[in-house]
Parts: structure tokens; sequence; C-alpha cells
């Protein structure tokens, strides 16, 4: 996809699209037509059409030809399966792509970050919305009705396997539970030992971090449950590999990101493994992008709704810096 992530490129292509598009139909469609008058012209005049008639046509005829081979070969050339800026670039995704374009323009963003919001908002006008919105709108309807049903049942069901009175008075990674509560170190200034990520576990060895992405346990436990009945419920959702952030990564993040993206360094609760970063997918296995909100992006819509059902909570999602994808426990307490 990211082939066409370029304003230059994808405008080129859809004006050369539309090119090859006139020159092998409009273009000899005017000719014929100039073709047929000046017959029945001649018809009308009662002259007769001589062979002299169509001699003065092949040159116009014989460029009119070439034109349209050449057209034709050219986008036969191009109209392949992986060519992607070639099949997709039409008005209404060169006009989406503008028109975010424009917008980043103006903000203080690092270019990856800019790449990512263009390379989505293809992925979203290639999908055109207008065109599966209905689609959505259904499927949304299904999710209320079938939330409504399942609601209370499921959560009696939850209450049963998925245990959130935890309490472990262990301190891992400076962490520990007691009545389903998260207990994390207040930052001291100068004390290393209550900055978050400066013990992250060297994954997975460390107790209570022992699972595949060096998670708090008691974290990982209610995050596995809740991706897992969102797969149930057809909606797929994925977590951050990195289950616990270092000091070290969280200070690049907070030196190299927008000021607001990144927590500051020892204050995370990615440091403590205890918050995770979330990519919420449409039905179709693309990544839901730039633009997103509950309704054009179901599975986000569903984790939103759900979160706290497994102790867990978006505490971004009104934020300044608006983060809809930062998953966190929903009782926490500094000590
Ligand atoms: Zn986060």
């Amino acid at each position: 996809m990211f082939t066409c992530n370029n304003l230059s490129l994808l405008t080129f292509t859809y004006y050369l699209k539309l090119f090859l598009g006139i020159s092998m139909t409009i273009i000899p469609l005017i000719y014929f037509e100039k073709l047929l008058i000046k017959i029945i012209k001649c018809k009308e005049k009662k002259e007769k059409i001589t062979i002299n008639f169509f001699k003065q046509q092949t040159k116009s005829f014989m460029v009119i030809i070439m034109v349209f081979v050449l057209a034709l070969a050219l986008h036969n050339g191009l109209n392949k399966k992986t060519n992607v800026c070639y099949n997709y670039a039409n008005s209404y995704v060169l006009k989406e792509y503008k028109k975010v374009y424009k917008m980043l323009n103006k903000k203080d963003l690092a270019d990856e970050i800019k790449n990512n919001y263009l390379e989505n908002t293809l992925i979203i006008a290639v999908n055109n919305p207008t065109k599966s919105e209905n689609k959505e709108l259904t499927k949304v309807e299904k999710l209320i009705s079938s939330a409504i049903n399942s609601e209370e049942n499921s959560k009696e069901e939850n209450k049963d396997t998925l245990n959130l009175q935890e309490t472990d008075y262990n301190k891992q990674n400076n962490v520990y539970v007691e009545n389903g509560v998260f207990y994390y170190p207040q930052l001291i200034n100068g004390n290393w030992s209550t900055y978050s990520g400066t013990s992250c576990p060297n994954n997975p060895s460390l107790e209570g971090y022992n699972n595949p992405y060096g998670y708090n346990n008691y974290f990982y436990t209610r995050l596995t449950a809740f991706i897992k009945e969102a797969n149930a419920n057809g909606f797929t959702i994925t977590f951050s590999t990195q289950g616990c952030r270092t000091y070290h990564t969280q200070t690049y993040y907070y030196n190299t990101m927008t000021r607001g993206r990144a927590a500051y360094p020892g204050y995370s609760l990615h440091g403590f493994g205890i918050a995770s970063d979330l990519e919420f997918y449409q039905s179709n296995g693309y990544a839901c992008g730039y633009g997103r909100n509950d309704s054009n992006c179901p599975s986000m819509g569903w984790a939103h709704q759900n979160a706290s059902r497994f102790g867990l909570t978006f505490p971004l999602l009104n934020a300044s810096y608006k983060e809809d994808w930062h998953i966190e426990p929903i009782n926490k307490v500094k000590y």
C-alpha cells in the first residue's frame, strides 16, 4: 500500500489513468462521430463516397488507432494487482488524501506519524466507507442487540472465570495487587526504585512477569481474557508485544515524539507492565486508521464498551492528546 503514500505519485498516477482512459474512449468516439457526420453530409448532398474520401481519412484514422493501441498497452501494463497505486488512484481517493495531507502539513508531528496517518487515509479511502457504511451499520446494530441480550449472562460468566479481586502482596517490578487494585510506587525524584521502567523484567524470566511478553501477570490475565472475548465476538484486536517498557525506551519516546504523546520518563504505567497499546481491525483485515471512531471501527467500539467488565479502562479517551488505544487496569493506587 505504502508504495502510493506520496502526494506527487498519487496525483501523477491519477492523471495518467485519466489520460489513458480518455485516449481509449472519448477521443476515438469523437473521431468516429465526426467521420459519421461527414459521411451523412456527403449523402445529403448526394455526393458519392469514393475511395479517395477514405484515403483522405487514413492518416487521422491511423493516428487515432495508434493512440488507442498505445494507451491500451500502457494501461494493461500498469493495471496489475501488484501495482496498488494504479489500481486505486481515483478522484475520491485523491481528494481524501489531499485533504488529510493539507491538514497534517499545518501540524507539528513526526514524519513517521504523518506517514502512518496518510497510509491509513489511503486504506480507508480505498475501502470507501460510503460503500461499506450500510454493512457497518448493520454490524453495529447487531452488536448492540447482542450486547443487550448477552451482557447480563456474560457478566455472570466472567465473574466465575475472571477473578477481579486479585491479591498478591509480592512486589514484582514494584507492583502488587490487593482486592483487584494495582499498587505502584509514587515517583520520588532521585529515588530510582520508584521510577517506572527501571526494573522491567528480562522477558519472561522474572516472577510475576512470566508471560510471553513480560506484562504484569495479573494485568496480562485480564488483557488476554478481554482480547479472547473480542475475538469470540468476531472482532480482531491485538495488543502490544512490549509488555514492560524500560526507562530508556520511555526516554526515547519522550524525546522523539510530540509533547503530550508519551508520558514523562519514570511515570508511565507501561514501565510497570500494567498498560498496553491495542490495535483495532476492520472485518476486512485492515487496521482501523486515522479518523476512526467507535462506529466506523466496530472492534474499537466493542473494546471501549466492554473493557470495564474485565477490570480494564481506556483512561485517555478524553485526554487533550486522545489515545483511544491505551488500556490500563481500572483501579490503580500510588503507594
Ligand atoms: Zn500507551
